[in-house]
């Protein structure tokens, strides 16, 4: 019965009692246990602990109690967000037993609105990775194909999704982590302006770049569930709080960069983007093309900024503080050897990280990747003068077979050669599906613009 609910019906029926949440954790949780074999959404469930909660919900409803917005609604969580109690593992061999001693601040929240959490996902070692591919656990198959990749490094939270085994997930977005795996496995994802949800309690990855969102069957949901998590958090002084009020225009301009339709994109990515132009051109958009001149450098200028903040990052896994270790014969032997836990991705950033920042290097490398990183964000600043919002497809290709690029990071690096600049530039984008086919529409949008983007992506549902 998920199949056809959103947030809001289900919401309704739980409230007129036409199932208990009870009755219905139940149900979804055979229903996990069963499919979820093939796919490998989930590296760990919460089933004792979701029951428990459902039990509560029905209470509140028996008493006629004033309920929480997000009353009972089931969701996954992306395993590198600390929810209290359960494991948390970043995908990764040196987390395999860590268990998270307190709630993330989106976690929280969500628990306060009343939302069960069904489970946690799998996802790419510490994020990093395009495909899922590289958690060190399990890999994830794409439910609409399963010998394709769901996308990542939210693969799990995305196919959880897909599969019907929540009502909303959440992902975290470092330079595409949810937009691309939302495209390939067709459905909402969010990643929101930097700064406007908490990333206490989220594993970091790249502290710069990071930021947890939500993935979703629709765009209204989506939107329901980023008021819950948004908001300045005082345990994350980047974390801000802006409402910006747009005046209801007439006329909506959308800016299509020349940059992003030309040589190494899928002909079936390009013409679903083409189709789903029209179709907001059919409801009025006006479309103009633009230019975001420094876009070919984002990629580069991603990888070198996303290692050194993860090659700092990551340095805290010493053995001594966190999850696993190994016992050496003496200080330097227990950290290398509990280092050589983290898998072959995950040490190949480290060194590309402790590389450019490195004396003789720093400047070469990270100073000027800096640099770009600005030119960039004035690219977008300059389009934002003449757009409301700019449109983009969200990966060059449709899904990609498992194994196809796991030996081949420079390719699996090109799969984010479409979102990256929009974390380095700090804004907000979100992905939905267009055409039905397993790519995604990206609209990107100025800083806090989020309502904005939302207005503009229900055209596209609305028929
Ligand atoms: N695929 C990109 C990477 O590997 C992005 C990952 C992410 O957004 N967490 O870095």
């Amino acid at each position: 019965m998920i199949e056809n609910l959103t947030i809001e019906n289900f919401l309704e029926k739980l409230k007129n009692k036409e199932f208990s949440a009870k009755e219905f954790f139940e149900k979804l949780f055979e229903k996990i246990e069963k499919e979820d074999k093939e796919i490998g959404a989930f590296l760990s469930l919460n089933k004792e602990g979701a029951i428990k909660e459902a039990e509560r919900i029905d209470e509140l409803i028996s008493k006629k109690e004033k309920l929480p917005p997000l009353c009972g609604v089931p969701c996954a969580i992306k395993d590198n967000i600390l929810v209290e109690g359960l494991k948390c593992t970043a995908g990764s061999k040196i987390l395999e037993n860590y268990v998270a001693p307190f709630d993330a601040t989106v976690i929280k929240k969500l628990k306060e609105a009343g939302a069960i959490i069904v489970g946690k996902t799998n996802l790419d070692e510490f994020a990093m990775g395009s495909s899922t591919e590289y958690s060190a656990f399990k890999i994830t198959r794409n439910p609409h194909d399963p010998e394709r990749v769901p996308g990542g490094s939210s693969g799990g939270s995305a196919a959880a999704v897909t599969k019907n085994f929540c009502l909303f997930s959440l992902g975290s977005d470092t330079g595409g982590s949810i937009r691309q795996p939302a495209g390939f496995c067709k459905v909402v994802g969010l990643k929101p302006t930097y700064g406007a949800v908490s990333r206490f309690g989220l594993i970091a990855f790249a502290s710069s770049l990071d930021q947890i969102g939500p993935m979703t069957k629709n765009v209204r949901d989506c939107e329901i569930v980023f008021e819950i998590i948004k908001g300045k958090d005082i345990l994350d002084s980047t974390s801000v709080e802006i409402e910006r009020k747009f005046e209801e225009k007439k006329e909506i301009k959308v800016g299509i960069p020349k940059e992003y339709l030309v040589e190494g994109i899928e002909p079936e990515v390009k013409s679903a983007f083409e189709s789903a132009v029209k179709k907001f051109q059919e409801k009025g958009v006006k479309f103009e093309e633009i230019s975001l001149p420094h876009t070919e450098y984002a990629l580069p200028c991603y990888y070198i900024i996303a290692c050194a903040e993860a090659s700092s990052n990551l340095a805290r896994y010493d053995g001594l503080r966190y999850g696993n270790f190994c016992e050496g014969k003496d200080i330097f032997d227990t950290y290398s050897k509990t280092r050589a836990l983290f898998g072959k991705e995950v040490k190949r950033r480290i060194i590309l990280g402790t590389f450019v920042l490195s004396a003789g290097y720093y400047e070469a490398f990270y100073l000027k990747a800096q640099k770009v990183r600005r030119k960039i964000k004035e690219d977008f600043e300059r389009a934002f003068e003449k757009v409301d919002l700019i449109f983009t497809p969200v990966s060059p290709t449709l899904p990609f077979k498992i194994g196809e690029k796991i030996e081949d990071p420079l390719k699996m690096y090109l799969s984010d050669v479409f979102t990256v600049s929009v974390n380095l530039a700090g804004l907000p984008a979100i992905s939905i599906p267009i055409e039905n086919l397993p790519v995604g529409l990206q609209i990107i949008g100025p800083p806090f613009s989020e309502s904005k983007i939302f207005q503009v992506a229900k055209l596209y549902e609305r028929d």
